[in-house]
């Protein structure tokens, strides 16, 4: 290749070519120690340094105050699917119990997990809908006697998102915020805990972020494994055991990046007008079409079929040929997924909607 392709992967997802630059240009040699950052010790005072100063531009970002805890774990969404369980489940007021706003695939997973800990409560579910949308707030069955209620703020596979924190009546709220985090201003109180692995948003795969408020940690089941525990990750930084220290590096560079870019405020308005431009295409469009209900439509996932499927592989071979990457959906939804996340430049938009234009003129 003489030249980047627009990558539409939904994760591990495109990076700024100014982080990846950075790092190759510091990879032999970081900070002067003739070493790369993910050949010293987690606890020499170098990469002390850098992790502080992740911690503070992540806090700096998001806006996150002081009562809240920021882990960089491992194991992904999914192992805090397993781990938020044991560490709240608990707080139930008859017992482990925890409700679920399930709107695909992702927050569907979460629930089925915390089955294994205690009261899994469907609380409401959009699985008849496939998935295009969310349910009505109105017909929400939310307990009184539920330690917290989660939800999916944006489901990566579906494209559906919520456009804000759902109001659940002064309960605890969890909120998987793995595909859109960062992406969009949020009110970080409003919250218990977010979390979310960095691979779509910020950096590669490696390290997830758990943001809790202090005082719901040391509530954990007695049966929760050490590395899941989230008061004994933050007694030692993170550090329990040896943290993904590249990919906690890369992350700083991308928060960088971000703060750049002006910060969450100016690439959510970046992020709007990708959205924008996209779903308005596929309106105007008689060959695609998205399915999603328009007040929960993704700004980070974008999901579209063609009426006419039997396109469906010369679409992709052409779009691929054209350097437009990785569109084809998830294999539970099928159709097309552009996921455009805070990296993807407005130029990739662009040339795909060109792309489709052309390709259903030619249709
Ligand atoms: N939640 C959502 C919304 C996701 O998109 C993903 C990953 N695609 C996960 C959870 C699982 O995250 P991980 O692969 O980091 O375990």
């Amino acid at each position: 290749f003489d030249r980047r392709i627009f990558n539409f992967a939904a994760g591990p997802a495109a990076l700024p070519e100014v982080v990846l630059k950075q790092a190759a240009s510091e990879m032999l040699n970081w900070q002067g120690l003739g070493a790369s950052v993910m050949e010293v010790s987690h606890r020499g005072k170098e990469f002390m340094a850098l992790y502080e100063e992740v911690l503070h531009d992540l806090r700096t970002l998001m806006g996150i105050p002081d009562s809240y805890e920021i882990l960089l774990l491992q194991g992904g969404g999914l192992g805090q699917n397993a781990a938020i369980p044991m560490n709240l489940m608990a707080l139930g007021k008859n017992g482990p119990k925890a409700d679920f706003l399930v709107t695909g695939i992702w927050s569907e997973k979460s629930y089925k997990e915390a089955e294994k800990y205690g009261a899994a409560h469907l609380a409401a579910t959009s699985a008849l809908e496939i998935f295009n949308t969310i349910p009505d707030e109105a017909s929400w069955s939310l307990s009184d006697d539920a330690a917290y209620v989660h939800y999916c703020a944006n489901e990566t596979i579906g494209g559906v998102e919520f456009p804000g924190v759902p109001e659940v009546g002064g309960r605890l709220l969890v909120a998987d915020i793995s595909s859109n985090i960062l992406s969009r201003e949020i009110d970080v109180t409003k919250c218990g805990v977010w979390f979310g692995g960095a691979q779509k948003n910020i950096g590669p795969s490696g390290v997830t972020i758990v943001i809790v408020r202090k005082d719901l940690m040391g509530h954990s089941m007695s049966i929760t494994p050490s590395i899941w525990d989230w008061s004994k990750q933050a007694a030692t930084q993170s550090m329990l055991n040896t943290p993904p220290t590249f990919s906690i590096y890369m992350a700083g560079l991308g928060f960088k990046w971000l703060l750049a870019q002006g910060g969450v405020q100016a690439i959510e308005k970046q992020n709007q007008e990708k959205a924008n431009l996209l779903y308005s295409f596929l309106d105007q469009s008689s060959l695609y079409e998205n399915r999603v209900t328009k007040a929960y439509r993704s700004r980070m996932n974008v999901t579209f079929f063609l009426k006419d499927e039997s396109l469906n592989a010369a679409f992709l071979a052409q779009s691929n040929a054209a350097g437009l990457v990785a569109l084809r959906g998830h294999k539970a939804a099928g159709g097309m997924r552009a996921s455009i996340y805070n990296a993807m430049p407005l130029e990739g938009v662009q040339a795909l909607v060109e792309f489709m234009r052309d390709f259903e003129r030619r249709a």
